[in-house]
């Protein structure tokens, strides 16, 4: 029997009008990070400086706390400085907290590419803006709510496109820390809606956990979280951020997406612009998110496992 935690959705945000998950926030956020001006978010560039102080910015607003001394975990490329940006809601739990979940994006991106027609900026609005600001939204909802009994870590990573690099620095590093790692989720371009699902999102991975099926269970839309055929072929979870933290955990660690190949030709491409964004889609699917996400973290026992 699950515990039934909190309120729903909707009589929270009655209490905590801030926590509205609404197209206009999530269309400012968007337009700052895939403007010319972060020139597409290069890994050192100083142009991801300004999207990482953003991204503290309102990690600061939140109410979330620095998970090491300051929002940023420093590494190195090379000579390229990078910096994952780590903020915590810690769990209300006295037992729990110390349990974590880890919700994540990358927020770097490809910086200047091969110019058609004038243009070199590989803005990167789907690929990952989208998924940065998704996660900017959890974390809103986590950090302002305040009734999660694990602790939910919310990193958005850089280094991503040179080979998932922060988030091999960062599972790394807290596999030395020995943090008990619950499970870690991870959003990947979310801007543009699938056709034809009966699902929202499919998670890369699927086969690996019973995060999807738990997902959906502790969801009030029935189908979240769905299978994708090609994300397997392809496989799709040795692609992304979430793999590292399987690597190093062997913890359910898996990608949400909504990019299927066939319904936004722009992948690293410098027409991946804001124009194209399907905000009322991102908006819900953040919505259908939350009540997941917030189950995960209230269950007494860890109830998603990898399949045996
Ligand atoms: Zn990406």
């Amino acid at each position: 029997m699950m515990i039934l935690s909190s309120l729903p959705v909707g009589a929270q945000r009655a209490q905590h009008p801030e926590i509205e998950i609404s197209r206009n926030t999530i269309r400012e956020a968007m337009e700052y990070l895939a403007s010319d001006e972060l020139a597409g978010r290069n890994t050192g560039s100083e142009e991801i400086d300004m999207a990482a102080s953003f991204i503290e910015g309102k990690f600061n607003e939140f109410g979330l706390k620095p998970y090491f001394k300051t929002y940023r975990d420093s590494f190195a490329i090379g000579e390229l400085q990078a910096y994952n940006i780590v903020g915590v809601a810690e769990g209300i739990d006295e037992e729990l907290k110390d349990e974590f979940i880890i919700i994540g994006a990358h927020y770097d991106h490809v910086g200047k590419i091969k110019s058609v027609n004038g243009d070199e900026i590989a803005n990167g609005a789907n690929d990952n803006a989208s998924g940065t600001v998704g996660v900017m939204e959890l974390a809103k909802y986590f950090g302002v709510l305040r009734e999660n009994k694990r602790s939910v870590m919310f990193v958005l990573f850089s280094g991503e496109e040179k080979g998932l690099r922060g988030s091999k620095h960062l599972a790394a590093k807290l596999k030395k820390d020995g943090i008990d790692l619950y499970a870690m989720v991870n959003l990947e371009m979310i801007g543009v809606p699938m056709k034809d699902k009966d699902y929202l999102a499919y998670v890369t991975g699927y086969e690996n956990s019973n995060l999807a099926k738990k997902f959906n269970e502790y969801s009030y839309e029935e189908n979240v979280l769905g299978f994708f055929p090609q994300a397997k072929q392809l496989n799709l979870f040795k692609r992304s951020d979430n793999y590292p933290f399987y690597q190093e955990f062997k913890v359910p660690a898996q990608t949400i997406c909504t990019f299927d190949f066939s319904n936004y030709p722009y992948y690293h491409h410098v027409d991946d612009e804001v124009g194209l964004m399907d905000y009322e889609h991102m908006a819900n699917l953040v919505e259908n998110l939350l009540p997941g996400l917030m189950k995960m973290s209230t269950t007494e026992i860890k109830e998603i496992k990898l399949t045996e």
